[in-house]
């Protein structure tokens, strides 16, 4: 399983997930649909479904060209209000494209539907990924903007804080750096979020993406996560 790290807008990520035995493919987050369209092209894939976080339009903004492009389109989320929607999808939900399974989990807190993606491939080595949108962001979390602090926190530590320790971050922006001196000032003897913090500068510097990290290393330096 390939997941292409596509960067767009100010600080927003879109991602496509590839199964490289069929190149069938599943997007994440689709807000600039040409550059996805771009993607799409030269990876020579074919695309299968669209899953979306929330329903911001820095999310969602290119569903309704997509499915205009491709009739018939399956367009997933958690929120009505997600644009093209087609499946409303439920907590642990789980759906199959080619070798490509994901898993469904309904996270409120940023907005009151967002959702995010498990996703793993049939006999595969690869660890497992998990497309956390605005809810789990590397060394921090998204705002809450319709839920309450408690379902951010459920979202956070009982929905994704249980998913294996190896799955790897796709978060939804790169706030990583911004979100590590922030955990800085909680735990300014953490030397764990000194090393992320440093590195995550250089990536800034260089212009190059923070994702993914895995969840064993948020729960060493996210103050979200540690705050049991
Ligand atoms: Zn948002």
């Amino acid at each position: 399983m390939k997941v292409k790290v596509i960067s767009v807008l100010e600080d927003n990520y879109m991602y496509l997930i590839i199964d490289e035995n069929t190149q069938h493919a599943v997007a994440v987050d689709v807000a600039v649909s040409k550059r996805l369209l771009e993607i799409i092209r030269k990876e020579d894939a074919t695309l299968r479904a669209i899953l979306t976080t929330h329903h911001h339009w820095d999310h969602a903004r290119g569903n309704e060209d997509l499915s205009k492009l491709y009739p018939g389109l399956e367009v997933y989320g958690g929120d009505e209000r997600v644009g093209a929607l087609t499946h409303h999808v439920t907590h642990g939900e789980e759906l199959k494209f080619s070798s490509i399974n994901v898993r469904c989990l309904l996270t409120p807190g940023h907005t009151s539907g967002h959702a995010c993606y498990f996703v793993w491939e049939d006999d595969s080595p690869d660890a497992p990924a998990a497309f956390t949108g605005d809810t789990l962001f590397i060394g921090g979390c998204g705002r809450i903007l319709e839920g309450t602090a408690e379902q951010m926190y459920n979202s956070l530590t009982e929905v994704l804080g249980t998913l294996p320790k190896e799955t790897k971050v796709f978060c939804g922006h790169e706030y990583t750096a911004r979100n590590l001196k922030f955990a800085l000032k909680v735990e300014p003897k953490n030397e764990l979020v000194k090393e992320k913090l440093a590195w995550a500068k250089l990536r800034e510097d260089e212009d190059v993406p923070t994702v993914p990290s895995t969840l064993a290393e948020e729960f060493f330096y996210n103050p979200f996560l540690r705050v049991s």
